[in-house]
C-alpha cells in the first residue's frame, strides 16, 4: 500500500497550492479523477472565443515538478482510524496527515424540470465542452440563470456569440452579493444595451418541455420560450435543445463523508483557523470548507480562488514546521461588463448595515491625469464603522482594472485601519497611472466619510 506524508483528496486550486509549497520536502499523493485541472476563472472567456480551449487546461508539470505524486482516481471511502483512503479503482492508500480539498458543486435547484436535457450548471470541463458544441451547431437562446459574475461573464460570452440570451435574477439588480446598486446602475444600463434581456426580480419557478427544456416559467408569471427551433436555418440546428445555466452558488462536495464523525456544517467541513478539524490528523482547505468572516467572526460563505489558495498556502507552510493562523474571508472579488470594471470587498452597504452603525463615502476621479489621452473615470464608495472608524467595505468601478484597488480596501479592513489614518494615506502619482498629486480616491473617500460623521 502507498503511503504518503500528506495525502490531498482533490486536485483544484487548494490542493495545487499543497504540492507547490511543500515541494518534495514531505511526500504529497493528490488525488483527483479529472484528466485536468482547470482555469475556471477563464471559461466564459474560450465561449466568447477570446481563448483556446486548451488554454483553461493547467498542465499536470504544475503538480510533478513539485515533486508530488498525481493519482488519477476518485477517493470513494475514508477510514479516519485507519488513517487510508480506499479509491474508486479499489486502490488503497496511507496517510499520515490527510487534506480534503473537494471543492463545491454548482446549485441545480430543486425546481420541476430540472433534469430536462439542455439545463444544466457551469463548471467542469464537460460543462465547457457542451455550451461551446451547442453555441458552435448555432444555437440560438440561452438563459442564465444568476446574475453573479460568473452568470453575468457567461452571458455576456453568449450574447458576444449572438446567441439571443437571457440573464434572470431574483436581486433588483446585478452583482448584488459583490456591490450595491448605485456602483453598478450604469453598468447595468450597458448590459440591457449590449443586447442581454435582463430579467431582475424574477425567480425561476419551473422549467417546461418533454424531454429537452422548451420554457422557463418565471414567478411573475413571465414565461421565456425556447422557440429558435422555428428559426433555425442550420441543418441540424432544429434538433438542439434550449440552453438554462444555472450559476446561482456553490455546495461543498462531501458526499463522501455521509456518516462519518467529519463535523459538516450548513457551509462545509469546520475547521479552525490552522484549517484542522474536528479529527486528528485530518484537514481541510479551499472550496470545501466553512469559515468566518475575517470582519465580524461569524460564518460567512467565500467560495473563491482567492481564498481557497490562501487556505491551502497556511496549512502548507504550517506541515513544513511554521505558526500560521488563516485570518477568514474578506472576499474581494472583480468581474469586468463590457468597458467597466467593478470590484468590491469586505461587506456592501446592504450587509454591513446589518452588523454596523455604518456611513458612507465617495470619490470619483480619473484613472491618469484628466489632460492625458486614454483616461477614464474611477469612482469609489468607501463603508465605515461609526463607532470605530474601521473600515468595513469598498466598491469600485472604474474603466481600468480596479482589482489592485480592491486589495488595497482589503488590507485597509483586514488590517483594522481607521479613517484617520487613510486621510493621512501616502499615496504616488504619475500622468498616465493616477489623478493629479492633488488628491487620491481613498483618502477624498475616507475625509467624505469623516466629515459625515463629525458633522
Ligand atoms: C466559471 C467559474 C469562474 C470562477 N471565477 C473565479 C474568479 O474569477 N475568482 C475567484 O477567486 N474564484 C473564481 N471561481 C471559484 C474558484 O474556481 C473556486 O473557488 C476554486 O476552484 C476552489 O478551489 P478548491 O481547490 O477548493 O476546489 P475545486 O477547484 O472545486 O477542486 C476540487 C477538486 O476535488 C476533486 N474531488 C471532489 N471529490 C473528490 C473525490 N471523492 N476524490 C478525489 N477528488 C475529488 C474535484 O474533482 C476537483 O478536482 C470561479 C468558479 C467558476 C466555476
Amino acid at each position: 500500500m502507498d503511503k504518503y506524508n500528506i495525502l490531498v483528496i482533490g486536485g483544484g486550486p487548494a490542493a495545487i497550492t499543497i504540492a507547490k509549497t511543500v515541494q518534495g520536502k514531505m511526500s504529497v499523493g493528490i488525488i483527483r479523477p479529472e484528466n485536468h485541472s482547470m482555469i475556471y476563472c477563464a471559461m466564459p472567456y474560450v465561449i466568447e472565443g477570446l481563448l483556446p480551449f486548451e488554454k483553461t487546461l493547467k498542465k499536470d508539470a504544475i503538480v510533478t515538478e513539485a515533486k508530488a505524486s498525481l493519482i488519477r482516481d476518485t477517493v470513494s471511502k475514508v477510514n479516519f482510524d485507519a488513517k487510508t483512503v480506499t479509491t474508486v479503482k479499489n486502490v488503497e492508500i496511507s496517510y499520515d496527515k490527510l487534506v480534503i480539498a473537494t471543492g463545491a458543486t454548482p446549485i441545480l435547484p430543486p425546481i420541476p424540470g430540472r433534469n430536462l436535457d439542455g439545463v444544466m450548471t457551469f463548471k467542469t470541463e464537460k460543462d465547457l465542452q457542451k455550451i461551446m458544441g451547442l453555441v458552435n451547431s448555432g444555437l440560438k437562446k440561452a438563459v442564465v440563470v444568476g446574475a453573479g459574475a460568473i452568470g453575468i461573464e457567461l452571458a455576456q460570452a453568449l450574447n458576444e456569440r449572438m446567441v439571443e440570451t437571457h440573464l434572470v435574477d431574483m436581486a433588483d439588480y446585478i452583482l448584488p452579493n459583490m456591490v450595491d446598486y448605485e456602483i453598478v446602475e450604469e453598468t447595468q444600463e450597458s448590459l440591457i444595451k449590449s443586447g442581454i434581456n435582463l430579467h431582475l426580480k424574477s425567480k425561476v419557478t419551473s422549467l417546461g418541455g418533454t424531454d429537452k427544456v422548451e420554457e422557463v416559467l418565471l414567478e411573475n408569471t413571465q414565461i421565456i420560450h425556447f422557440d429558435q427551433m422555428d428559426h433555425c436555418s442550420e441543418a441540424g440546428a432544429a434538433a438542439l435543445p434550449g440552453l438554462v445555466v444555472f450559476a446561482v452558488g456553490m455546495k461543498p462536495n462531501l458526499e463522501l463523508f455521509a456518516g462519518t464523525d467529519l463535523k459538516i456544517e450548513q457551509d462545509g467541513i469546520v475547521v479552525d483557523n490552522k484549517l484542522a478539524t474536528n479529527i486528528k490528523c485530518v484537514y481541510a482547505a479551499g472550496d470545501c470548507c466553512q469559515f468566518t468572516s475575517g470582519i465580524t467572526g461569524k460564518i460567512v460563505s467565500g467560495k473563491l480562488a482567492t481564498n481557497a489558495v490562501p487556505m491551502a498556502r497556511v496549512l502548507a507552510n504550517n506541515f513544513l514546521g511554521g505558526n500560521r493562523a488563516y485570518p477568514g474571508f474578506f472576499n474581494g472579488t472583480a468581474t469586468k461588463i463590457g468597458d467597466f470594471y467593478i470590484g468590491g470587498t469586505g461587506f456592501s452597504e446592504n450587509t454591513a448595515g446589518k452588523h454596523f452603525d455604518i456611513e458612507v463615502g465617495y470619490a470619483e476621479f480619473t484613472t491618469a491625469f484628466p489632460i492625458m489621452p486614454g483616461t477614464t473615470k474611477v469612482r469609489l464608495k468607501l463603508i465605515a464603522d461609526r463607532k470605530t472608524h474601521r473600515i468595513i467595505g469598498g466598491q469600485f468601478v472604474s474603466g481600468k482594472p480596479v482589482t489592485d484597488k480592491v486589495d488595497k480596501i482589503t488590507m485597509a479592513i483586514q488590517y483594522g485601519i481607521t479613517l484617520e489614518q487613510l486621510i493621512n494615506f501616502s499615496y504616488s502619482a504619475q500622468p498616465y497611472q493616477s489623478f493629479y498629486p492633488a488628491h487620491n480616491l481613498i483618502v477624498k473617500a475616507a475625509e467624505n466619510i469623516l466629515n459625515k460623521i463629525n458633522s
